[in-house]
């Protein structure tokens, strides 16, 4: 809240006149940056950042000599196939490229006539995830969700006594990381049928999405330094959305007792674009915890994420069948939920993933784990959503699922919005279903 600067200011416009199409995702004021090529070409994969339909090309900005100075530093950075440089330079570095790009992309611009020329539809590109991921770790940071999940699985205790207290956790696989659009094959994996006597391997049955956030750490810090919560914003480069695909019945015969292995390391899905720390500064609320609720140690609490560790972002799941596809209805809404409502914040998920030493990298993604509000079609699951599959969600056109079909996409949409401000979104994550 204290770092608002005029690439925030809302009566900004771009001579990009889809930028300033009201609602769409990338307004002037957003700027989120990614890696693209034009779709088909083989070309190498650089930086662009999105604004309104279209990708600014930052591998050919750099070619024209338009910025210098620290913007230039991390123009050059950027122009590489991945983010990892980039993000690596700290949030300073990236806030003089924001800035350099806000006035180059402004109405008025006497820059406008050339930078055309290095504009590259979106509806043109692809993508790819926007940094090396070295480790991904997802958390479990939704008290609505650990509670929703834990009920099924142990009605008569569904909140583990930890979870008020550690931001719990599991390492996952940064190799099967995919940027949205990508299709997979339905996950094979042993099962175990409710009254067999032994397992047996075949397809999951039980296909789910968990409607995430995704962290990407920016500077990072050196093994055996912990990072204080103070500081932990500072290694926070921004944020995306994720899903983490979840075989539920992999899941629930593999995971004790070290927790999710194949059941969610087969995919996850990321947006193409990672919305900057900065850009989000408008969008910040305070984190609070109820006050029957314990506070958390020293370590975790401070005046900084008190003030405004949260932020204020909504978060929506669509789903589309192959029914719906060849019929042309469009995606329909399973869920709604915000991240404000999460227990803990990315700057404590960033100090307590240190508190150990342990050495985070630039490029690094975290995940929030699944967003449930306290609603329940605020649910971030389908296990969630049908009672761990008991209770099938009818669709608009006749069609019911517990989990997930094959032929079915999933997309993922997020956006951030306050009276005063420019709304900005995040774009999706969307992915499809195969046999
Ligand atoms: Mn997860």
């Amino acid at each position: 809240m204290t770092e608002l600067n005029g690439t925030h200011d809302p009566a900004l416009r771009s001579w990009v006149a889809s930028a300033n199409v009201a609602d769409n995702d990338f307004p002037i004021q957003n700027l989120p940056f990614g890696v693209f090529r034009r779709a088909g070409t083989g070309e190498a994969f650089r930086g662009g950042v999105a604004i309104g339909a279209e990708v600014l090309d930052l591998g050919a900005l750099r070619q024209g000599g338009l910025v210098e100075g620290l913007a230039g530093e991390a123009l050059a950075a950027c122009a590489r196939p991945a983010l990892n440089d980039f993000m690596a330079l700290g949030n300073a570095t990236a806030g003089a490229l924001r800035a350099a790009l806000s006035g180059l992309l402004r109405a008025g611009s006497s820059h406008e006539a050339r930078l055309r020329q290095l504009l590259v539809p979106q509806s043109a590109a692809e993508y790819d995830v926007p940094a090396r991921v070295g480790d991904f770790t997802d958390f479990y940071s939704s008290i609505h969700h650990a509670t929703a999940v834990g009920r099924l699985f142990r009605p008569d205790n569904p909140l583990l006594p930890n979870f008020k207290w550690v931001p719990i956790a599991y390492h996952g696989r940064a190799s099967s990381i995919r940027v949205s659009g990508f299709a997979f094959r339905r996950p094979q994996g042993q099962l175990m049928p409710p009254a067999a006597a032994q397992p047996q391997l075949g397809p999951s049955r039980r296909l789910d999405y968990e409607l995430e956030i995704g962290a990407f750490v920016g500077r990072g810090n050196a093994l055996g330094e912990p990072i204080p919560l103070a500081r932990a914003e500072e290694h926070l480069f921004g944020l995306c959305l994720l899903n983490d695909w979840s075989a539920r019945d992999i899941q629930a015969w593999e995971y004790q007792p070290l927790g999710p292995f194949l059941a969610k390391n087969f995919l996850t899905t990321v947006s193409p674009w990672v919305v900057t720390r900065e850009a989000l500064a408008p969008f910040r609320v305070p984190w609070t915890r109820p006050a029957a609720e314990p506070a958390p140690l020293d370590y975790l609490d401070g005046a900084l994420v008190r003030a405004g560790g949260a932020f204020d972002m909504h978060l929506t799941v669509w789903l589309r069948s192959a029914r719906m596809r060849t019929a042309g209805t469009s995606a329909v809404r399973l869920s709604h939920s915000n991240f404000r409502d999460c227990w803990w914040t990315v700057a404590q998920m960033l100090t307590h993933h240190t508190v150990n030493g342990c050495n985070l990298a630039s490029g690094d993604l975290l995940g929030s784990g699944t967003q449930s509000g306290p609603a329940p079609q605020e649910a971030g699951s389908l296990l969630e959503l049908t009672a761990g599959g008991k209770q099938p969600l009818v669709l608009p056109d006749g069609e019911s699922r517990t989990f997930l079909a094959d032929g079915d996409s999933v997309s993922i949409r997020g956006w951030c919005e306050r009276e005063g401000f420019v709304r900005i979104g995040f774009g999706e994550a969307e992915g499809t279903v195969l046999p």
